[in-house]
Order: C-alpha cells, then structure tokens, then sequence
C-alpha cells in the first residue's frame, strides 16, 4: 500500500518510478485468496474517508479509489460477553449505545454520559488526516498552530486522562465488563481518545467496509499508479540496497540484477530495510532507539470457513469474550473476533457467507512449528476443528455447511509480506508510539527514504497511504518543486 501510494504520488509528480516486489502480486497485508467459490480476506477490516468533504477522501480519489467500492457501514460491531451474557451492539444510534449502557452499568452513569457526550462532540470535527497533511520534516511551528487552531475545541482530548490507555482507565470503572467493553472497541493499549475518535466515526456515519476485499482495493492504487505511467516488476525481492559515498544509489535483486536510480525508497518491512537491505551503520540513533525499544502489534491467526449458508442479520463483527478460555499453542485465549462477510456478494455466491475468526496470537510458537510442515499442518486443522466446536454455539448446524477451511498463522502473514513477527500492522498503537512521528530518512544517507506502515508512528491503510504522499513530499521540497496531487 505504501510502495503504491509513492509511486502513485511520485508519477503525478513528475518521477519516473519503478516498483520491485517480491511477491507475484501486489496489495502486502491487504491480502484476499480464492479457496474454491470463496473468497478469504485475510486483511483490513474497516476505513474511514468514503465521503466527500472528508480530507481523506480526497487523498483517496488521488490514488485511485472508487469510493463506490467503500460501503457505508453503520454497525461497528458487536461485543458479547459469555460469562454475563452481556450484548452491546455499536451503531450510528449513539442514544441507544447510551441507554443500552447505562442499563448493565449504572455505576459508571457518570462515565458513559461522558463518553457518549465527547465522542458525539468529536464527531462533528474531521480528524482523518490530523496532523498527517505533511511529513514531519516539512512541519513548521505554524503548521503546528494552524492545526492546534483548527481542533481549538477539541484539543483537550488529546492530553490528560484522554491520552491514557484504555487498559488504565479501564481499571477505575465500577463494572468490570464495561472496562472490557472498552478495551475491545479497539485495543486495550491505545489512548482513551482513540477510542473516542472511533465513536465518534460511527456516530457519524463515517466508517466503511471493502465491497471488493482488500487486495481488490490495492488492486485499485496498483491501476491508477501503472495508468500514470509507472512500472511493477513482480516476484522481484530486493537483496541489498547500494550506498557509494553516503548516497542510495540502486537496489540490487535477489536475482543478482541490479537497478541504479536517483532516489531510492523502501516500503517493505521497517526492521528489514535499515538492518538487512542496509546496514545498522546507517541507523541514527532516535530512529534505532524506536527499532529497540517500540512495541509491535501482535500478529494473529485468522482461521475462515467457507460456509454454504446465509447470514442475512448477523453483524459483521462481534468480539466474544470466553467463559472457558480455549489454548492456542502456550496460550490461553480469553477472547475471539468473529467476522461475517455478509455486507457484500464478492466473498461468496448467493446463499453462501465465508465466516471468519480472529485471535490475537504470539509469534515464536507458530514461527517454530512452522520448521516442522507436518506438524504445522496437522496443529492448523486442529485449531480449525476447535473453533468450529466454539462456532455451533452460537450457528448450531454451521459445521455440517461448511465447504472450505483456510487457517492463516503469523507465519503466512511473515511469509507472503516479511511482517516482522507477522505484526499485521506495523507498530501497536499505544500511547508511547502514537506520541512521536518517525522520520523518512535516514540523516547519514542521503537519495533514501521509508514509506509504508513501519515510517508512520502507527500502522493501518491511511497512515501507510500517507507515508508515500509524505515522501514525495520530501522528494518535490529537494528538487524545489511543487507538489502536485493531480
Ligand atoms: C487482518 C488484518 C486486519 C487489518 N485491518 C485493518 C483495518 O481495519 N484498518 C486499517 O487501516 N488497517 C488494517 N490493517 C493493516 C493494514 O492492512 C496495513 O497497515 C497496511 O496494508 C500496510 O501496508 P504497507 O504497504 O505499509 O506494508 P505491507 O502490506 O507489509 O507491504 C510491504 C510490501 O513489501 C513487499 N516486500 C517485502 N520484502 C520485500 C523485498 N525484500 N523486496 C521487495 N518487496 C518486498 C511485500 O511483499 C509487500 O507487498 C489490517 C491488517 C491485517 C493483516
């Protein structure tokens, strides 16, 4: 998405761009794969940007998006609780999310009149390029002001107990449940306003999910990128990137080619670039002091069955926290997210619904069954078989409809994209992380830059988009020229 969005960018401006991929198609973490009538999405779960007056929308016509392809969704999700059988839908109906709150837990009145109230308040600003309209380096003190002005009512969310995680404030509520609410709206690690802004995007009628899937919304930057005259090579990884005097100056292939070129830009995998393709040497130190210390998002196990069965009324998300946890290799997990495909006919023919879940797993284990392909293959069936079991709870008979199993580990997510520890999305996105905005390049190499989600300060679709707008950016301010968008 990153590499895409640079070459979109750099074209308009007047570059000549190639791209070198190593894998057969584009699209990285934004992957969708056929098994038989089916299609798995193994990636993004929901945008942001489909209406116009929307900043990003905008940035989203630019690099090639049919906003057509953006469905409005006005159901976030749903969370579940097993134990209590406590059910709270998310909708555009922030009244109802209010009462239906306020019947489990009316010791925490006082807080959920304050959520509810703030996140309607911050639904009527549009934060979804705050902040992110340049890159850092480009940053003046007035660009800082003419943004503290622009959110002068708001600004107050962004400091104090508003920028504290969730899993903090989370322990002061009376109910329990509600504190697990809350961390799953997103992750228990963001900041409280994060959870806010993803209310009030609701609220608003501002979220969207992908008609076509993910790999067809890459698919749609890799057209509008290749219309404006730019070149892909496929299965083509890069090996080495050649420095001569403190300069990128070309990418050699894992075929041994090598290819010169004036700037060199690196949108794979963060770790991978600057410790692999380059060479610590290059690494400043604010840059390694991150690539050290900076928690990454967990990777997950995403385990979908193509299902001859139609579910018209379900939600397309629900997080289900366990009454009995289930093991996952040294894991216990307390918690699963169930997807539906049901908002769109492009995942499955009539009748018929890929359902997916989602757990939030660890690394190491599945990277060292993975050494082992029997083990590996034999331990995936049986995870499939486990979840199916926790599935008929809530679909009785589901299992006897089921025609496809596709179990992808952290390790597919590794192998088909480099994903450090097949994180699905860069940097986690605490409070310590979201706090600073990486550089895109490096002060002792110059002609090189990063873009992708390991160059933003957290990862996702936008701020990956973002990350090759920023550094042709950087390219137009070099080459004194004006950056244009069109
Ligand atoms: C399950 C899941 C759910 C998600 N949900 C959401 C969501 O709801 N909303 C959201 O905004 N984001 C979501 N994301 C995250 C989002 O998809 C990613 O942050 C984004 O797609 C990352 O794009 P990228 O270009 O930075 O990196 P990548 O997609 O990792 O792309 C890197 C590219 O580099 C290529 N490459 C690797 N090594 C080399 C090499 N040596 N030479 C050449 N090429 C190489 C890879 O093949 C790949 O194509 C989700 C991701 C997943 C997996």
């Amino acid at each position: 998405m990153g590499g895409l969005s640079t070459g979109c960018y750099a074209q308009l401006n007047g570059y000549h761009t190639e791209i070198f991929e190593k894998h057969t198609h584009s699209g990285g973490l934004a992957a969708t794969w056929k098994r038989k009538d089916y299609r798995i999405d193994g990636g993004i779960h929901f945008l942001t940007g489909h209406k116009p007056g929307i900043a990003f929308y905008k940035i989203l016509r630019e690099i090639g998006i049919n906003p057509e392809t953006l469905v409005d969704s006005s159901t976030y999700g749903r969370f579940l609780d097993e134990n209590s059988g406590v059910i709270i839908d998310i909708t555009n109906n922030a009244n109802k999310l209010y009462q239906t709150l306020l019947n489990y837990f009316p010791d925490d009145s006082l807080f959920i009149e304050d959520l509810i109230k703030n996140a309607k308040k911050l639904s009527k600003y549009d934060l979804s390029v705050f902040g992110l309209e340049k890159p850092v380096e480009l940053k003046s003190k007035i660009d800082d002001l003419k943004e503290f002005w622009a959110l002068k009512g708001i600004l107050k969310y962004f400091t104090g107990k508003y920028n504290r995680s969730v899993d903090s404030i989370a322990k002061q509520l009376n109910h329990e449940i509600f504190g697990e609410f809350l961390k799953k709206i997103f992750l228990p690690q963001v900041p409280y306003w994060f959870v806010l802004m993803i209310l009030s995007l609701v609220f608003s009628n501002q979220l969207c999910l992908l008609r076509d899937g993910s790999n067809e919304f890459a698919k749609s930057i890799e057209r509008r990128y290749l219309a404006l005259g730019g070149k892909i090579h496929f299965s083509s990884g890069v090996k080495k990137i050649i420095v001569e005097k403190g300069s990128a100056i070309g990418v050699q292939l894992e075929n041994g080619i090598i290819e010169y070129a004036d700037y060199i830009i690196s949108s794979t995998d963060g770790f991978h670039t600057l410790f692999h393709l380059l060479g610590k040497e290059f690494v400043d130190e604010a840059t390694l002091d991150r690539y050290n210390q900076a928690d990454i998002l967990n990777p997950c196990l995403i385990i979908s069955f193509g299902v001859d069965q139609a579910f018209p009324e379900e939600p397309w998300l629900t997080v289900v926290v366990l009454n009995e946890p289930i093991t996952v290799g040294n894991q216990e997990i307390h918690e699963i997210v169930i997807r539906i495909f049901n908002y769109s006919s492009y995942f499955a023919p009539p009748e018929k619904t890929v359902v997916q879940v989602l757990i939030e797993t660890e690394w190491d284990f599945w990277n060292e069954l993975s050494k082992d392909q029997s083990l590996y293959t034999s331990y995936k069936q049986e995870i499939a078989k486990l979840i199916l079991i926790k599935l008929e709870v809530y679909f009785p008979g589901l299992s006897r409809n089921v025609q496809v199993t596709d179990v992808a580990t952290p390790y597919t997510f590794w192998h088909f994209t480099q994903s450090t520890k097949g994180s699905i999305m860069g940097w986690a996105p605490n409070v310590k992380n979201m706090l600073t905005q990486p550089k895109k390049s490096l002060p002792t190499l110059t002609n090189f830059y990063l873009a992708g989600q390991w160059s933003m300060s957290v990862g996702g679709v936008s701020p990956s988009i973002l990350s090759g707008r920023h550094v042709v950016q950087l390219l137009c301010t070099n080459d004194s020229r004006k950056f244009r968008t069109r």
